[in-house]
C-alpha cells in the first residue's frame, strides 16, 4: 500500500513499453515498420510523376481542352496522398503481448489439459479450438507475444507483434496491412490505380495534340510514360485482386494459404463471409461504424445549429418540438457511443 507521500509515478503510454519493432512519431500518433525505405520510393514515384504532369501537361491540357484535367487530376491526387499517409502511419491493429502474469496463467491452463509431463515426452502443438459460423477455426500459440491468437490475427516476422485481422506486411506503405488500417490501403491502391490511368491518359493526349514539344518536355513526358505504363498494370491488378478478396471477405494470408479452400475437404468454407458482395463490402470496409460516426457529427451538428438559432432570433415554443425529437435522438447516440464504436 502507498503512503500519502509517495510520489506519483508518470503514465506511460503502451506505445512507449512496447516490444515490437514498430517505429513511433509524433508521441506515438504516427507508428510505422521499422525498415521505410521502399515507403520513401513510393511517396517519390507518386510525387515525381503527378509533379510533371501538373507542371509540364497540365497548363497544356487546361488551356487547349478543359481546366477540369488539372482539378481532377488535383482531386484525385490528394485522395491518394492522404490514404497513403493514412494507411502508413496508423496502427494496424496490434495485439498487446500478454503481462508475465497473463502469461504464467495461460502456462498454468495448458499444463491443467494436457496433464503433467515426464521425460521424453512430447507436448501436443498449442492450439485451441472455436466454432465461428459452424466452422471450426484453430486458435494458434503465439510464443512470441504468449497469447493465444484471435481468429485471423497473424504475427508479423518483420513488425515483430500479432495483428488483428492480418493482411499482408507491405513494405510499400511502410506498415503491416490489418483490421485498422485495411480501408485506407484498398482506398489508397483504388485511387491510385485511377490517377495512374487519368495521368497515362492525358500524357499521351498532349503528345497527340502538341504539334511541336521540346526536348526537355521530351524527356519528362518518357518518364511520365514509362513509370505509368510499368505500374499501371500491377496496382490495377492488385486493386482487382483486393476487390474480389473484399467481395468474398477473405484476407491475403487466408488466401496465399488457402485457408477457406473447397481442396481442403467438402466442408470447408470461409465462416466470416456474409454470402452477399455488398454486406462483405460493408463489414470490410468499416462501412457501418463510419455511417454511425458520421451519424453522430450530422446530429451534433443539427443541435448546434438550433441552439444558434434559439439564441440568436430568441424562439422558444417553435423550436421546442425540434428539440424535443433531437433529445430524443442523441439519448440513442448513448447506445451507439457503447456498442459500436466501443468494440474497435
Ligand atoms: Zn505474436
Ligand atoms: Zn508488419
Amino acid at each position: 500500500m502507498g503512503t500519502p507521500h509517495t510520489k506519483k509515478k508518470k503514465i506511460k503510454r503502451k506505445w512507449q513499453v512496447f516490444q515490437g519493432r514498430n517505429k513511433f512519431y509524433c508521441n506515438g500518433r504516427i507508428m510505422m515498420a521499422k525498415q521505410t525505405g521502399v515507403f520513401y520510393l513510393t511517396m517519390v514515384l507518386i510525387l515525381v510523376t503527378s509533379g510533371l504532369f501538373f507542371a509540364f501537361d497540365c497548363p497544356f491540357l487546361a488551356s487547349n481542352l478543359t481546366p477540369a484535367i488539372p482539378a481532377i487530376g488535383g482531386v484525385l491526387f490528394i485522395f491518394v496522398m492522404g490514404m497513403l499517409l493514412r494507411a502508413s502511419f496508423s496502427d494496424p491493429g496490434v495485439l498487446p503481448r500478454a503481462t508475465p502474469e497473463e502469461a504464467a496463467d495461460i502456462e498454468r491452463q495448458i499444463d491443467t489439459t494436457n496433464g503433467p509431463s515426464g521425460p521424453g515426452y512430447r507436448p501436443p502443438p498449442r492450439t485451441r479450438e472455436v466454432l465461428i459460423n459452424g466452422q471450426t477455426v484453430k486458435l494458434k500459440y503465439c510464443f512470441t507475444c504468449k497469447i493465444f491468437r484471435p481468429p485471423r490475427a497473424s504475427h508479423c516476422s518483420l513488425c515483430d507483434n500479432c495483428v488483428e485481422r492480418f493482411d499482408h506486411h507491405c513494405p510499400w506503405v511502410g506498415n503491416c496491412v490489418g483490421r485498422r488500417n485495411y480501408r485506407f490501403f484498398y482506398l489508397f491502391i483504388l485511387s491510385l490505380s485511377f490517377l495512374t490511368i487519368f495521368i497515362f491518359a492525358f500524357v499521351i493526349t498532349h503528345v497527340i495534340l502538341s504539334k511541336s514539344i521540346s526536348i526537355f518536355l521530351d524527356g519528362c513526358t518518357v518518364l511520365e510514360v514509362v513509370v505509368c505504363f510499368f505500374s499501371v498494370w500491377s496496382i490495377v491488378g492488385l486493386s482487382g485482386f483486393h476487390t474480389y478478396l473484399i467481395s468474398s471477405n477473405q484476407t491475403t494470408n487466408e488466401d496465399i494459404k488457402g485457408s477457406w479452400s473447397s481442396k481442403r475437404g467438402k466442408g470447408n468454407y470461409n465462416p466470416y463471409s456474409y454470402g452477399n458482395f455488398i454486406t462483405n463490402f460493408c463489414a470490410v470496409l468499416d462501412f457501418h461504424l463510419n455511417c454511425n460516426k458520421m451519424y453522430i457529427i450530422l446530429i451534433l451538428a443539427i443541435g448546434r445549429g438550433l441552439c444558434g438559432i434559439r439564441q440568436k432570433f430568441k424562439i422558444g415554443g417553435s423550436l421546442n418540438v425540434a428539440f424535443f425529437i433531437y433529445y430524443y435522438y442523441v439519448d440513442r447516440l448513448q447506445n451507439f457511443n457503447l456498442t459500436g464504436l466501443g468494440s474497435t
